[in-house]
Protein backbone atom coordinates (compact mmCIF):
# COMPACT_ATOMS: atom_id res chain seq x y z
CA UNK A 1 0.00 0.00 0.00
CA UNK A 2 1.20 3.06 -0.86
CA UNK A 3 0.18 6.39 0.94
CA UNK A 4 -1.12 9.56 -0.82
CA UNK A 5 1.84 12.49 -0.81
CA UNK A 6 1.08 15.78 -0.73
CA UNK A 7 4.51 16.66 -3.03
CA UNK A 8 5.54 20.49 -3.57
CA UNK A 9 7.50 20.79 -6.83
CA UNK A 10 9.83 23.54 -6.89
CA UNK A 11 10.19 25.29 -10.25
CA UNK A 12 7.81 25.25 -13.71
CA UNK A 13 10.34 23.88 -16.36
CA UNK A 14 10.78 21.06 -18.37
CA UNK A 15 11.72 19.21 -15.34
CA UNK A 16 8.96 20.56 -12.60
CA UNK A 17 6.25 19.63 -15.54
CA UNK A 18 8.00 15.60 -15.42
CA UNK A 19 8.36 15.44 -11.63
CA UNK A 20 4.72 16.89 -11.47
CA UNK A 21 2.97 14.66 -14.36
CA UNK A 22 4.58 11.83 -12.36
CA UNK A 23 3.91 12.48 -8.82
CA UNK A 24 0.02 13.25 -10.15
CA UNK A 25 -0.18 9.70 -12.34
CA UNK A 26 0.72 7.92 -9.30
CA UNK A 27 -1.62 10.08 -7.01
CA UNK A 28 -0.35 12.28 -5.10
CA UNK A 29 -1.71 16.07 -4.74
CA UNK A 30 1.34 18.08 -6.17
CA UNK A 31 1.46 21.58 -5.84
CA UNK A 32 4.26 23.55 -8.60
CA UNK A 33 5.41 26.33 -6.79
CA UNK A 34 7.13 29.23 -9.59
CA UNK A 35 8.74 32.16 -9.26
CA UNK A 36 8.59 33.63 -12.26
CA UNK A 37 4.64 34.42 -13.68
CA UNK A 38 5.00 31.68 -16.35
CA UNK A 39 5.81 28.01 -16.98
CA UNK A 40 8.91 27.05 -19.23
CA UNK A 41 12.07 28.04 -17.26
CA UNK A 42 14.82 28.90 -19.30
CA UNK A 43 12.29 29.36 -22.41
CA UNK A 44 9.75 31.82 -20.72
CA UNK A 45 9.49 33.96 -23.13
CA UNK A 46 10.85 36.73 -20.69
CA UNK A 47 13.78 35.27 -20.33
CA UNK A 48 14.79 34.18 -23.87
CA UNK A 49 17.43 35.73 -25.89
CA UNK A 50 16.30 36.61 -29.97
CA UNK A 51 16.53 33.91 -32.14
CA UNK A 52 17.25 31.46 -29.54
CA UNK A 53 16.75 27.74 -30.12
CA UNK A 54 17.41 24.48 -29.14
CA UNK A 55 20.45 22.63 -29.41
CA UNK A 56 19.11 18.82 -29.67
CA UNK A 57 16.73 18.19 -32.26
CA UNK A 58 13.30 18.05 -31.44
CA UNK A 59 12.54 14.14 -31.44
CA UNK A 60 15.39 14.08 -28.41
CA UNK A 61 13.80 17.06 -26.87
CA UNK A 62 10.41 15.64 -25.87
CA UNK A 63 8.70 14.05 -23.36
CA UNK A 64 8.43 10.28 -23.51
CA UNK A 65 4.24 10.38 -23.24
CA UNK A 66 4.25 13.63 -25.69
CA UNK A 67 6.42 14.28 -29.09
CA UNK A 68 6.52 18.13 -30.72
CA UNK A 69 4.43 18.96 -33.48
CA UNK A 70 5.18 17.48 -36.74
CA UNK A 71 5.15 20.86 -38.10
CA UNK A 72 8.11 22.31 -35.81
CA UNK A 73 11.41 22.47 -37.65
CA UNK A 74 14.69 19.88 -36.53
CA UNK A 75 15.56 22.47 -33.75
CA UNK A 76 12.76 24.10 -32.40
CA UNK A 77 12.77 27.79 -31.68
CA UNK A 78 12.23 28.91 -27.89
CA UNK A 79 8.58 30.34 -28.40
CA UNK A 80 8.15 26.72 -30.19
CA UNK A 81 9.78 24.87 -27.25
CA UNK A 82 7.37 27.33 -24.74
CA UNK A 83 4.25 26.49 -26.60
CA UNK A 84 4.83 22.58 -26.34
CA UNK A 85 5.68 22.76 -22.52
CA UNK A 86 2.19 25.02 -22.33
CA UNK A 87 0.75 22.63 -23.88
CA UNK A 88 2.15 19.80 -22.28
CA UNK A 89 1.48 20.79 -18.73
CA UNK A 90 -2.95 21.89 -20.01
CA UNK A 91 -3.31 18.36 -21.65
CA UNK A 92 -2.34 16.43 -18.22
CA UNK A 93 -3.87 19.27 -15.50
CA UNK A 94 -0.18 20.65 -14.71
CA UNK A 95 -1.51 24.07 -15.15
CA UNK A 96 -3.94 23.47 -12.35
CA UNK A 97 -1.42 22.85 -9.61
CA UNK A 98 0.51 25.92 -10.14
CA UNK A 99 1.26 28.64 -8.22
CA UNK A 100 3.22 31.33 -10.23
CA UNK A 101 5.08 33.90 -8.62
CA UNK A 102 5.68 32.45 -5.99
CA UNK A 103 9.33 31.88 -4.58
CA UNK A 104 10.60 28.99 -2.13
CA UNK A 105 12.67 31.00 0.47
CA UNK A 106 13.68 28.48 2.70
CA UNK A 107 12.83 25.33 3.84
CA UNK A 108 12.95 23.24 7.40
CA UNK A 109 12.21 19.54 8.85
CA UNK A 110 8.42 19.52 9.61
CA UNK A 111 7.88 20.87 13.12
CA UNK A 112 4.58 18.42 13.92
CA UNK A 113 7.03 15.83 13.45
CA UNK A 114 5.92 14.02 10.03
CA UNK A 115 8.34 12.95 7.72
CA UNK A 116 8.95 15.96 5.00
CA UNK A 117 9.51 19.56 5.31
CA UNK A 118 7.98 22.79 5.72
CA UNK A 119 8.55 25.21 2.81
CA UNK A 120 8.95 29.36 3.28
CA UNK A 121 6.96 30.59 0.24
CA UNK A 122 6.34 34.20 -0.67
CA UNK A 123 4.59 35.72 -3.31
CA UNK A 124 4.55 38.69 -4.90
CA UNK A 125 3.94 41.48 -2.65
CA UNK A 126 2.42 39.06 -0.17
CA UNK A 127 3.95 38.20 3.21
CA UNK A 128 5.99 35.21 3.78
CA UNK A 129 4.34 32.17 4.78
CA UNK A 130 5.17 28.28 6.11
CA UNK A 131 3.53 25.10 4.54
CA UNK A 132 3.87 21.64 5.60
CA UNK A 133 4.42 18.73 2.01
CA UNK A 134 5.26 14.67 2.81
CA UNK A 135 8.15 15.20 -0.08
CA UNK A 136 9.68 17.82 -2.33
CA UNK A 137 11.01 17.52 -6.00
CA UNK A 138 13.69 20.16 -6.09
CA UNK A 139 13.60 21.10 -10.27
CA UNK A 140 14.91 24.30 -10.42
CA UNK A 141 17.28 23.64 -13.07
CA UNK A 142 21.38 25.15 -13.39
CA UNK A 143 20.40 28.34 -15.12
CA UNK A 144 18.38 30.57 -12.50
CA UNK A 145 21.21 32.18 -11.37
CA UNK A 146 23.35 34.08 -13.64
CA UNK A 147 27.00 34.27 -12.55
CA UNK A 148 28.13 37.84 -12.21
CA UNK A 149 32.08 39.10 -12.79
CA UNK A 150 33.23 42.68 -11.89
CA UNK A 151 36.54 44.35 -13.09
CA UNK A 152 38.02 47.47 -11.98
CA UNK A 153 37.32 50.11 -13.36
CA UNK A 154 33.31 49.16 -14.31
CA UNK A 155 32.61 52.15 -12.49
CA UNK A 156 34.09 54.81 -15.02
CA UNK A 157 33.33 52.12 -18.53
CA UNK A 158 29.23 52.88 -17.28
CA UNK A 159 29.15 56.13 -16.36
CA UNK A 160 30.71 57.30 -19.81
CA UNK A 161 27.90 55.37 -21.41
CA UNK A 162 29.20 51.82 -21.31
CA UNK A 163 26.74 48.99 -21.13
CA UNK A 164 27.46 45.50 -18.54
CA UNK A 165 24.56 43.14 -19.19
CA UNK A 166 24.58 39.26 -18.64
CA UNK A 167 23.48 37.23 -21.51
CA UNK A 168 20.09 36.14 -20.07
CA UNK A 169 19.34 39.86 -20.54
CA UNK A 170 20.07 40.59 -24.06
CA UNK A 171 16.75 40.42 -25.04
CA UNK A 172 16.79 43.41 -28.02
CA UNK A 173 18.69 42.79 -30.35
CA UNK A 174 18.06 46.92 -31.01
CA UNK A 175 20.80 47.25 -28.34
CA UNK A 176 23.68 46.18 -30.67
CA UNK A 177 22.72 48.36 -33.87
CA UNK A 178 25.90 50.77 -34.24
CA UNK A 179 27.62 50.11 -31.70
CA UNK A 180 30.87 47.92 -30.11
CA UNK A 181 30.02 44.84 -28.91
CA UNK A 182 32.18 42.59 -26.61
CA UNK A 183 30.86 39.34 -25.71
CA UNK A 184 32.49 37.17 -23.20
CA UNK A 185 32.26 33.44 -23.14
CA UNK A 186 32.49 30.41 -25.45
CA UNK A 187 29.53 28.83 -25.02
CA UNK A 188 26.34 28.76 -27.48
CA UNK A 189 24.66 31.55 -25.98
CA UNK A 190 28.30 33.62 -26.37
CA UNK A 191 27.98 32.45 -29.81
CA UNK A 192 24.62 33.00 -30.76
CA UNK A 193 24.57 36.80 -29.03
CA UNK A 194 27.86 37.74 -31.11
CA UNK A 195 26.32 36.13 -34.06
CA UNK A 196 23.08 37.95 -33.81
CA UNK A 197 24.71 41.44 -32.76
CA UNK A 198 26.49 40.96 -36.13
CA UNK A 199 23.00 40.67 -38.02
CA UNK A 200 21.99 43.49 -35.97
CA UNK A 201 24.23 45.99 -37.21
CA UNK A 202 26.87 46.14 -34.70
CA UNK A 203 29.63 48.62 -35.61
CA UNK A 204 32.71 45.88 -34.17
CA UNK A 205 32.18 42.74 -32.75
CA UNK A 206 34.38 40.60 -30.61
CA UNK A 207 33.69 37.26 -28.89
CA UNK A 208 36.37 36.89 -25.67
CA UNK A 209 37.15 33.42 -25.01
CA UNK A 210 39.53 31.52 -22.77
CA UNK A 211 40.29 28.94 -25.87
CA UNK A 212 39.23 27.65 -28.44
CA UNK A 213 36.78 24.73 -28.04
CA UNK A 214 35.20 21.93 -30.40
CA UNK A 215 31.89 22.52 -31.82
CA UNK A 216 29.33 20.88 -33.00
CA UNK A 217 27.35 21.70 -36.30
CA UNK A 218 24.21 20.81 -36.98
CA UNK A 219 25.14 18.78 -40.16
CA UNK A 220 28.19 16.75 -39.80
CA UNK A 221 29.93 16.77 -43.16
CA UNK A 222 27.14 19.12 -44.02
CA UNK A 223 25.22 16.16 -44.75
CA UNK A 224 24.59 13.74 -41.72
CA UNK A 225 22.50 15.13 -38.50
CA UNK A 226 24.80 15.37 -35.63
CA UNK A 227 22.39 13.12 -33.51
CA UNK A 228 23.01 9.85 -35.88
CA UNK A 229 26.91 10.42 -35.45
CA UNK A 230 27.20 11.98 -31.50
CA UNK A 231 24.26 10.35 -29.96
CA UNK A 232 24.34 6.98 -30.59
CA UNK A 233 25.03 3.65 -28.17
CA UNK A 234 28.06 2.61 -30.39
CA UNK A 235 29.79 6.46 -29.94
CA UNK A 236 29.08 6.29 -26.26
CA UNK A 237 30.42 2.73 -25.94
CA UNK A 238 34.04 4.45 -27.12
CA UNK A 239 34.65 6.66 -24.01
CA UNK A 240 35.61 4.52 -20.82
CA UNK A 241 33.06 4.57 -18.15
CA UNK A 242 32.30 3.86 -14.57
CA UNK A 243 32.75 0.72 -13.19
CA UNK A 244 33.84 -1.22 -16.11
CA UNK A 245 34.69 -4.86 -15.77
CA UNK A 246 37.88 -6.11 -16.25
CA UNK A 247 36.78 -7.82 -19.85
CA UNK A 248 35.11 -4.22 -20.60
CA UNK A 249 38.58 -2.44 -19.64
CA UNK A 250 40.29 -5.30 -22.09
CA UNK A 251 38.08 -4.68 -25.01
CA UNK A 252 38.42 -1.14 -24.82
CA UNK A 253 42.30 -1.42 -24.97
CA UNK A 254 42.22 -3.68 -27.70
CA UNK A 255 40.11 -1.52 -29.46
CA UNK A 256 41.85 1.62 -28.61
CA UNK A 257 43.34 1.93 -32.05
CA UNK A 258 40.27 2.14 -33.89
CA UNK A 259 38.89 4.76 -31.58
CA UNK A 260 41.75 6.95 -31.93
CA UNK A 261 41.16 6.71 -35.60
CA UNK A 262 37.13 7.76 -34.97
CA UNK A 263 38.30 10.25 -32.87
CA UNK A 264 40.92 11.95 -35.33
CA UNK A 265 38.94 11.55 -38.12
CA UNK A 266 35.94 13.62 -36.34
CA UNK A 267 38.55 16.15 -35.99
CA UNK A 268 39.38 16.34 -39.12
CA UNK A 269 36.47 16.73 -40.84
CA UNK A 270 35.12 19.78 -37.98
CA UNK A 271 38.73 21.49 -38.55
CA UNK A 272 37.70 21.11 -42.67
CA UNK A 273 34.18 21.43 -42.92
CA UNK A 274 34.64 24.78 -39.86
CA UNK A 275 37.56 26.21 -41.63
CA UNK A 276 38.68 26.22 -37.96
CA UNK A 277 42.50 26.26 -39.16
CA UNK A 278 41.34 29.60 -41.13
CA UNK A 279 39.68 31.30 -38.29
CA UNK A 280 42.51 30.40 -35.94
CA UNK A 281 40.24 28.28 -33.72
CA UNK A 282 42.11 25.18 -33.77
CA UNK A 283 41.33 23.34 -29.85
CA UNK A 284 44.31 22.35 -28.42
CA UNK A 285 42.02 19.61 -26.55
CA UNK A 286 41.52 16.17 -27.70
CA UNK A 287 37.78 16.23 -28.58
CA UNK A 288 37.08 12.96 -26.69
CA UNK A 289 38.89 14.29 -23.73
CA UNK A 290 36.48 17.29 -23.18
CA UNK A 291 32.78 16.35 -24.39
CA UNK A 292 30.57 16.88 -21.85
CA UNK A 293 27.26 19.01 -20.90
CA UNK A 294 29.72 22.13 -22.06
CA UNK A 295 30.46 20.89 -25.45
CA UNK A 296 28.23 23.56 -27.88
CA UNK A 297 26.67 23.44 -31.13
CA UNK A 298 28.50 25.83 -33.34
CA UNK A 299 25.86 28.80 -34.23
CA UNK A 300 25.18 29.30 -37.97
CA UNK A 301 27.49 31.90 -39.44
CA UNK A 302 29.74 32.40 -36.59
CA UNK A 303 32.68 30.76 -37.88
CA UNK A 304 32.02 32.30 -41.31
CA UNK A 305 31.98 36.30 -39.50
CA UNK A 306 34.99 35.00 -38.18
CA UNK A 307 37.15 34.22 -40.74
CA UNK A 308 36.16 37.28 -42.32
CA UNK A 309 36.22 39.58 -40.05
CA UNK A 310 32.86 39.98 -38.66
CA UNK A 311 33.64 39.38 -35.42
CA UNK A 312 36.93 39.22 -33.84
CA UNK A 313 38.27 36.52 -31.59
CA UNK A 314 40.30 37.34 -28.71
CA UNK A 315 41.48 34.21 -25.91
CA UNK A 316 41.78 34.99 -22.74
CA UNK A 317 39.47 37.21 -20.75
CA UNK A 318 38.65 41.06 -19.58
CA UNK A 319 41.12 42.30 -16.88
CA UNK A 320 39.76 45.46 -16.47
CA UNK A 321 38.15 48.25 -18.09
CA UNK A 322 39.22 52.28 -19.05
CA UNK A 323 37.23 54.08 -19.85
CA UNK A 324 35.32 53.34 -23.52
CA UNK A 325 37.52 50.38 -23.23
CA UNK A 326 37.95 46.52 -22.10
CA UNK A 327 41.61 45.38 -21.79
CA UNK A 328 42.10 41.85 -21.64
CA UNK A 329 43.86 39.67 -19.58
CA UNK A 330 46.67 38.88 -22.80
CA UNK A 331 46.96 43.38 -22.44
CA UNK A 332 45.06 43.65 -25.67
CA UNK A 333 42.67 46.79 -25.31
CA UNK A 334 39.03 46.57 -26.84
CA UNK A 335 37.02 49.33 -27.62
CA UNK A 336 33.23 48.78 -26.38
CA UNK A 337 30.10 50.46 -25.71
CA UNK A 338 28.46 47.08 -24.64
CA UNK A 339 29.69 44.45 -22.62
CA UNK A 340 27.91 41.27 -22.66
CA UNK A 341 29.05 38.53 -20.19
CA UNK A 342 27.57 35.06 -21.32
CA UNK A 343 29.78 33.74 -18.33
CA UNK A 344 26.98 30.72 -17.36
CA UNK A 345 25.08 30.44 -13.92
CA UNK A 346 25.97 29.41 -10.40
CA UNK A 347 25.11 26.13 -9.41
CA UNK A 348 22.73 25.76 -5.81
CA UNK A 349 20.07 25.04 -4.12
CA UNK A 350 19.81 27.97 -2.18
CA UNK A 351 16.91 27.77 0.07
CA UNK A 352 18.56 24.30 1.05
CA UNK A 353 19.34 25.05 5.31
CA UNK A 354 23.41 24.97 5.68
CA UNK A 355 23.71 21.39 7.53
CA UNK A 356 22.22 19.73 4.60
CA UNK A 357 23.80 21.68 1.87
CA UNK A 358 26.74 20.10 3.35
CA UNK A 359 25.40 16.73 2.74
CA UNK A 360 24.25 17.83 -1.17
CA UNK A 361 27.58 19.03 -2.14
CA UNK A 362 30.99 18.46 -1.37
CA UNK A 363 33.65 21.54 -0.68
CA UNK A 364 34.96 20.85 -4.37
CA UNK A 365 31.20 21.65 -5.77
CA UNK A 366 30.40 18.07 -6.34
CA UNK A 367 27.13 17.18 -6.15
CA UNK A 368 26.40 13.90 -4.15
CA UNK A 369 23.45 12.62 -5.41
CA UNK A 370 22.43 8.46 -6.33
CA UNK A 371 21.64 8.84 -9.93
CA UNK A 372 22.13 12.52 -10.45
CA UNK A 373 18.80 12.30 -8.15
CA UNK A 374 19.01 11.58 -4.24
CA UNK A 375 20.66 11.25 -1.74
CA UNK A 376 20.06 9.32 1.05
CA UNK A 377 20.79 12.12 4.13
CA UNK A 378 18.74 13.96 2.79
CA UNK A 379 14.96 12.39 3.16
CA UNK A 380 11.89 12.96 1.47
CA UNK A 381 13.89 15.31 -0.73
CA UNK A 382 14.70 14.50 -4.93
CA UNK A 383 15.76 16.51 -7.42
CA UNK A 384 15.01 16.43 -11.20
CA UNK A 385 16.73 17.87 -13.85
CA UNK A 386 20.36 17.50 -11.92
CA UNK A 387 21.15 14.54 -14.76
CA UNK A 388 21.64 17.34 -17.62
CA UNK A 389 22.56 16.23 -20.67
CA UNK A 390 21.86 17.04 -24.60
CA UNK A 391 18.53 15.33 -24.14
CA UNK A 392 17.39 17.24 -21.38
CA UNK A 393 13.79 16.78 -21.30
CA UNK A 394 14.22 12.58 -21.80
CA UNK A 395 16.51 12.70 -18.91
CA UNK A 396 13.91 14.90 -17.04
CA UNK A 397 11.05 12.40 -17.97
CA UNK A 398 13.20 9.18 -16.54
CA UNK A 399 14.51 10.70 -14.07
CA UNK A 400 11.17 12.26 -12.51
CA UNK A 401 9.19 8.40 -13.00
CA UNK A 402 12.66 6.93 -10.71
CA UNK A 403 12.00 9.47 -8.27
CA UNK A 404 8.19 8.79 -8.17
CA UNK A 405 8.68 4.82 -7.43
CA UNK A 406 12.37 6.05 -5.27
CA UNK A 407 9.55 8.07 -2.44
CA UNK A 408 7.50 5.31 -2.90
CA UNK A 409 9.87 2.58 -2.50
CA UNK A 410 8.73 1.14 -5.35
CA UNK A 411 11.94 0.82 -7.58
CA UNK A 412 12.10 -2.57 -8.04
CA UNK A 413 16.08 -2.41 -6.93
CA UNK A 414 15.07 0.37 -4.35
CA UNK A 415 18.74 0.71 -3.16
CA UNK A 416 19.57 0.98 0.54
CA UNK A 417 21.02 3.94 1.84
CA UNK A 418 24.49 2.15 2.49
CA UNK A 419 24.36 1.57 -1.42
CA UNK A 420 24.13 4.76 -2.76
CA UNK A 421 26.82 6.20 -0.46
CA UNK A 422 28.61 3.15 -1.86
CA UNK A 423 27.40 4.36 -5.12
CA UNK A 424 28.10 7.95 -4.83
CA UNK A 425 31.70 7.33 -3.40
CA UNK A 426 32.39 5.42 -7.20
CA UNK A 427 30.98 8.33 -8.82
CA UNK A 428 32.78 11.22 -7.29
CA UNK A 429 36.33 8.61 -7.89
CA UNK A 430 35.06 8.27 -11.40
CA UNK A 431 34.43 12.02 -11.91
CA UNK A 432 37.87 13.48 -9.96
CA UNK A 433 40.05 11.13 -11.58
CA UNK A 434 39.29 8.78 -14.16
CA UNK A 435 37.48 11.26 -16.30
CA UNK A 436 37.97 15.08 -14.88
CA UNK A 437 35.22 16.21 -17.93
CA UNK A 438 32.72 14.30 -16.38
CA UNK A 439 33.07 17.20 -13.37
CA UNK A 440 31.43 19.78 -15.22
CA UNK A 441 28.61 21.51 -13.71
CA UNK A 442 29.37 19.92 -10.02
CA UNK A 443 28.93 16.62 -12.36
CA UNK A 444 25.47 17.42 -12.85
CA UNK A 445 25.47 15.77 -16.82
CA UNK A 446 25.58 12.42 -18.11
CA UNK A 447 26.89 13.38 -21.41
CA UNK A 448 28.55 11.29 -23.27
CA UNK A 449 27.17 8.30 -20.98
CA UNK A 450 23.48 8.74 -21.71
CA UNK A 451 22.56 5.40 -22.61
CA UNK A 452 24.20 3.61 -19.47
CA UNK A 453 22.51 6.55 -17.27
CA UNK A 454 18.51 5.22 -19.22
CA UNK A 455 19.58 1.76 -18.54
CA UNK A 456 20.33 2.38 -15.21
CA UNK A 457 17.35 3.95 -14.54
CA UNK A 458 15.34 1.60 -16.17
CA UNK A 459 16.91 -1.67 -14.46
CA UNK A 460 15.69 0.50 -10.79
CA UNK A 461 12.26 0.74 -11.74
CA UNK A 462 12.17 -2.54 -12.97
CA UNK A 463 10.95 -2.02 -16.67
CA UNK A 464 11.40 -5.45 -18.30
CA UNK A 465 12.30 -3.86 -21.71
CA UNK A 466 15.27 -1.73 -20.62
CA UNK A 467 16.52 -0.90 -24.15
CA UNK A 468 16.55 -1.81 -27.74
CA UNK A 469 18.59 -4.55 -29.55
CA UNK A 470 20.21 -5.08 -32.23
CA UNK A 471 21.63 -2.85 -35.15
CA UNK A 472 18.92 -0.44 -34.18
CA UNK A 473 19.92 -0.63 -30.43
CA UNK A 474 24.21 0.60 -31.27
CA UNK A 475 23.15 2.85 -34.34
CA UNK A 476 19.92 4.82 -33.39
CA UNK A 477 19.66 7.99 -31.00
CA UNK A 478 17.84 7.46 -28.07
CA UNK A 479 14.25 7.03 -28.85
CA UNK A 480 11.49 8.64 -26.47
CA UNK A 481 8.73 6.61 -27.65
CA UNK A 482 10.52 3.71 -27.15
CA UNK A 483 11.31 4.77 -23.74
CA UNK A 484 7.64 4.97 -23.17
CA UNK A 485 6.91 1.72 -24.29
CA UNK A 486 9.68 0.80 -21.85
CA UNK A 487 8.68 2.48 -19.10
CA UNK A 488 4.65 0.77 -19.49
CA UNK A 489 6.55 -2.70 -18.77
CA UNK A 490 7.52 -1.65 -15.13
CA UNK A 491 4.95 -2.93 -12.81
CA UNK A 492 1.94 -0.59 -12.23
CA UNK A 493 1.09 0.61 -8.73
CA UNK A 494 -0.96 3.95 -7.81
CA UNK A 495 -1.07 5.38 -3.83
CA UNK A 496 -4.70 5.10 -2.52
C1 LIG B 1 19.23 29.14 -24.12
C2 LIG B 1 19.25 27.73 -23.67
C3 LIG B 1 19.13 26.70 -24.61
C4 LIG B 1 19.14 25.38 -24.20
N1 LIG B 1 19.03 24.39 -25.12
C5 LIG B 1 19.06 23.09 -24.72
C6 LIG B 1 18.96 22.01 -25.66
O1 LIG B 1 18.82 22.21 -26.84
N2 LIG B 1 19.01 20.74 -25.19
C7 LIG B 1 19.14 20.46 -23.88
O2 LIG B 1 19.16 19.29 -23.51
N3 LIG B 1 19.23 21.45 -22.96
C8 LIG B 1 19.19 22.75 -23.35
N4 LIG B 1 19.31 23.75 -22.43
C9 LIG B 1 19.44 23.41 -21.02
C10 LIG B 1 18.11 23.64 -20.31
O3 LIG B 1 18.41 24.27 -19.14
C11 LIG B 1 17.39 22.36 -20.07
O4 LIG B 1 17.18 21.70 -21.30
C12 LIG B 1 16.02 22.49 -19.41
O5 LIG B 1 15.23 23.47 -20.03
C13 LIG B 1 16.16 22.75 -17.95
O6 LIG B 1 14.88 22.69 -17.38
P1 LIG B 1 14.71 22.72 -15.83
O7 LIG B 1 13.24 22.64 -15.59
O8 LIG B 1 15.56 21.69 -15.19
O9 LIG B 1 15.29 24.12 -15.36
P2 LIG B 1 14.78 25.58 -15.71
O10 LIG B 1 14.28 25.67 -17.08
O11 LIG B 1 15.88 26.49 -15.31
O12 LIG B 1 13.54 25.78 -14.74
C14 LIG B 1 13.71 25.94 -13.35
C15 LIG B 1 12.54 26.74 -12.83
O13 LIG B 1 12.66 26.82 -11.42
C16 LIG B 1 12.25 28.10 -11.01
N5 LIG B 1 12.84 28.38 -9.69
C17 LIG B 1 14.16 28.45 -9.38
N6 LIG B 1 14.31 28.69 -8.07
C18 LIG B 1 13.06 28.77 -7.54
C19 LIG B 1 12.58 29.01 -6.24
N7 LIG B 1 13.40 29.21 -5.20
N8 LIG B 1 11.25 29.04 -6.05
C20 LIG B 1 10.38 28.83 -7.08
N9 LIG B 1 10.80 28.61 -8.35
C21 LIG B 1 12.12 28.57 -8.57
C22 LIG B 1 12.79 29.02 -12.09
O14 LIG B 1 12.12 30.24 -12.11
C23 LIG B 1 12.54 28.18 -13.34
O15 LIG B 1 11.29 28.45 -13.92
C24 LIG B 1 19.29 25.08 -22.82
C25 LIG B 1 19.42 26.11 -21.89
C26 LIG B 1 19.39 27.43 -22.31
C27 LIG B 1 19.56 28.51 -21.27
Amino acid sequence: MVSPKHVCVIGAGVSGLAAAKAFSARGHRVTIVERSGDLGGVWEPARSYPEVQTQSPKDLYRYTDRAMPEAYPEWPTGPQVHAYLAGYAKSFGLDRMLRLDTEVAGMARRADGKPGWMLTLTSKGGTPSNEDFDFVAVCTGQFNEPRELHCRGEGSFLDQGGQILHSSTYGDPSLAKGRRVVVLGGSKSATDIAVNAVKSGAREVTIVMREPVWRIPYFIGGLVNFKRILYIRAQEEMFPGWGASPMARLALRLAAPLIWANWRGLESLLKAQLKLGRCKMVPKERIEDGVNCSVPIATPGFYPMVADGRIKAVFGTFDHYEADSIVMSGGERIGADVAVLAIGYKLGVPFLPEAYKQKLVDADGQYRLYRLIANPDLPELGFVGFNSSFCTVLCADLAANWLVRYADRQLAKQPTAQAMRDNIEMMLQFKRVERPAAGVYGGLCVAPYHYRHFDELMADIGAKEQKRRGLAGHFQPPDADAYAKFLATAPEYRAA
